[in-house]
């Protein structure tokens, strides 16, 4: 509850910002964590003089966020600190958690994490709390129903993942809004009761996902993943229902490609890219700033996600980072989008 006053007061929109270890695990001179407060960060570039003089000229960028993480915080570290979020979901709030940044930054570690136990991510982390929370619930007298979907959004197309049907009968699909819900025709929603069947789902549209990877190289990092599963509870002994969508969202990769090198289906996906994922910063501030009219319609990933962003939705963004100093100029972009919605 006091998180819920402590999330009013501040707004429902926070960013965590998560850096990648380098391959051998520690972290380059480039970039600074404020160790006392654990919620900003410095990108600090060095540059040749440009008046010929010996001096090099240094330049530091400050950026601060709702929390900052660093190479050694684990999956555990960072699901403690959105649990409450994913709590919420409950409550019937909707939640919305994206992962933003450039291909190898640790957006699909963050969401989905590995096989392993400890390096599970946001997404089974989640499917299980939600879970075992509407377990308790259940023995105080509430009644729950889960389905989830889980769509691919490439060059403004949206493909299912969770279709199990002949690849050549694969549906098209659009995006439908009615009395306030967001639906997709012809796409799969599936009821589920436990976390294990959202897991073979999970499961499911990786595999769905890797099948399309082969057929086009690359594929993965640049589209976007959005996973999504509504909860509706009822408790019949008080007369009172609720009714939300927790939406986890693995983002394509934000890093800009060079125009020249950029032809054909390529300038194509970076266009497509480039600007769904600016429409989303756009989105967030106009909902952030409470502006009358928000441009939802301007691409297919708002759209889709009308229904659970606004209104009483909490949203959280992910900024992930690469610790390379090659990745400098990227990660100054991805901190800059980031501290532009937050
Ligand atoms: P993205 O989805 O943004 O392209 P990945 O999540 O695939 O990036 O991460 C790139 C590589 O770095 C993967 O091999 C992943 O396992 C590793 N990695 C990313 N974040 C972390 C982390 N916090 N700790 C350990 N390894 C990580
Ligand atoms: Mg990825």
């Amino acid at each position: 509850r006091l998180h819920n006053m402590i999330q009013e007061l501040k707004g429902n929109i926070r960013v965590f910002c998560r850096v990648r270890p380098l391959v051998d695990g520690g972290l380059s001179s480039h970039i600074q964590l404020a160790p006392s407060d654990n919620k900003s960060i410095t990108l600090a570039k060095t540059e040749e003089s440009h008046t010929g003089k010996s001096a090099d000229t240094h330049k530091n960028y400050h950026f601060s966020f709702d929390q900052v993480f660093g190479p050694h915080a684990s999956q555990q570290q960072i699901f403690e600190e959105i649990s409450l979020l994913v709590q919420s979901a409950l409550d019937g709030y909707n939640v919305c958690c994206f992962a933003y940044g450039q291909t190898g930054s640790g957006k699909t570690y963050t969401m989905e994490g590995e096989e392993f136990d400890d390096s599970r991510g946001v997404i089974p982390r989640a499917v299980q709390q939600i879970f075992r929370a509407g377990e308790k619930l259940e023995s105080q007298g509430w009644e729950f129903n889960f389905t989830a979907s889980f769509v691919e959004i490439y060059n403004e197309t949206l493909r299912d993942l969770l279709y199990t049907g002949k690849p050549s009968k694969r549906p098209e699909h659009e995006i439908r809004k009615s009395n306030n819900e967001v639906t997709v025709t012809n796409l799969t929603y599936k009821q589920v009761c436990s976390e294990g069947q959202v897991l073979d789902l999970i499961a499911l549209a990786k595999q769905n996902r890797s099948t399309a990877q082969t057929a086009q190289n690359d594929r993965s990092s640049r589209s976007h993943s959005v996973f999504q599963l509504q909860i509706e509870g009822a408790n019949a002994g008080r007369d009172v229902r609720c009714k939300s969508t927790l939406c986890l969202v693995d983002l394509a990769g934000s890093e800009r490609m060079v125009k020249s090198q950029s032809q054909g289906e390529r300038f194509k996906e970076m266009t497509s890219i480039n600007s769904s994922l600016s429409n989303l910063g756009i989105v967030i501030t106009s909902l952030a700033n409470k502006e009358s009219h928000v441009p939802y319609r301007n691409s297919k990933l708002t759209y889709l996600l009308q229904g659970c962003l606004g209104g009483n939705s909490k949203t959280l963004m992910f900024v992930n980072i690469s610790p390379e100093p090659d990745s400098f100029g990227e990660t100054l972009n991805s901190l800059r989008f980031a501290s532009k919605v937050n």
